[in-house]
């Protein structure tokens, strides 16, 4: 249960976390925001946060796509959330929602000459889709948004409507996640979480320039697959038939961590079940979220140290 937010430059309890029916972003959504998992380790009673500094990063970015004022820098957020996530001392899988939005109580839709705020809560979390080794996915009838229409780039909450139509249309139709094209007839991802696809030895994923959110995982998948299972990575557009004949796919994000797709548009992908290579992928996340790996251990921001976790450096 969630005890705590930080709210307006402090942490205060939950129930003190409330804005006005007027805020401009609930009206406009004009706020962006970030998801980063913390994982629990019971051998070392230890809650690590991962890639904690590249989320804050990226929370920066979408502030500044949407001209708000970078109050805080990286580092600073992050010494923020372990002192937030050290009160609520959760002792399992944590999720932590940073939100930055426009605050003012006004009417007009524009981004500029707008005061924000920043608040951050988590909330204990596990799976984010059903049947992470072999989901059943289908193309949305819908389009991604586009860099010239709302960035994708940017995690702002306004697009997430868009989202939020692929993943409903997915559901009702009896798939567990959707697949969505761009206003190119490319696949872009997934209705929030990055897409790879396995031809022999390659792993082909859709370049940044193809309205995808630049993911942290996606990141993380690209250099482990280079420097730990010695394949091919490739960026390049990708067409909807190609997960027709792939040997795997998967989706890859903080939510969903790494999940294999089982059958695209009612056709099995590979043999319809979890192939080696997304297996290896997952196993290896798997060890490394939680700390397991000590050379990956500077990605995991250790929660319980002494008096307050010091963030890794950015
Ligand atoms: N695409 C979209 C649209 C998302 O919302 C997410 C989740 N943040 C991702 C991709 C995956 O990004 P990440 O690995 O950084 O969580």
């Amino acid at each position: 249960m969630t005890q705590y937010a930080f709210f307006k430059g402090k942490i205060v309890p939950i129930d003190e976390a409330k804005v006005s029916i007027m805020t401009h972003a609930l009206n406009y959504g004009t706020a962006c925001f970030e998801g980063i998992r913390a994982y629990w380790n019971a051998d070392e009673n230890q809650l690590y946060a991962f890639r904690m500094p590249e989320h804050y990063q990226r929370l920066i970015q979408s502030m500044k796509i949407l001209m708000m004022d970078a109050r805080y820098s990286a580092r600073q957020l992050c010494d923020i959330t372990c002192e937030l996530l050290q009160k609520e001392n959760f002792h399992t899988d944590t999720y932590i929602r940073p939100l930055a939005y426009k605050a003012d109580e006004i009417i007009g839709v524009k981004l500029h000459g707008l005061s924000d705020d920043l608040g951050i809560f988590a909330t204990p979390f596990g799976r984010y889709v059903e049947n992470e080794e072999g989901a059943k996915v289908g193309f949305s009838s819908w389009q991604r948004v586009s860099d010239n229409t709302i960035p994708p780039r940017g995690k702002i909450t306004g697009s997430y409507i868009n989202s939020a139509f692929i993943k409903t249309e997915a559901i009702l139709n009896g798939f567990d996640e959707a697949l969505v094209l761009n206003d190119r007839g490319h696949v872009c991802e997934g209705s929030a979480e990055n897409v790879f696809l396995v031809r022999g030895r390659q792993l082909i994923t859709p370049p940044v320039n193809e309205d995808i959110l630049e993911g942290i995982t996606r990141a993380t998948i690209m250099e482990l697959a280079r420097t730990e299972l010695n394949l091919e990575v490739v960026e390049r557009p990708i067409g909807r038939t190609e997960f027709y004949v792939a040997d795997e796919a998967f989706f890859v994000g903080t939510g969903v961590q790494v999940a294999a797709i089982a059958s695209v548009d009612h056709r099995p992908v590979g043999n319809g079940g979890l192939g080696p290579i997304v297996k290896s992928i997952r196993d290896l996340y798997f060890d490394i979220v939680r700390g397991r790996v000590p050379r990956y251990r500077s990605w995991c921001t250790p929660i319980y140290v002494g008096e307050k976790a010091p963030a890794p450096a950015v």
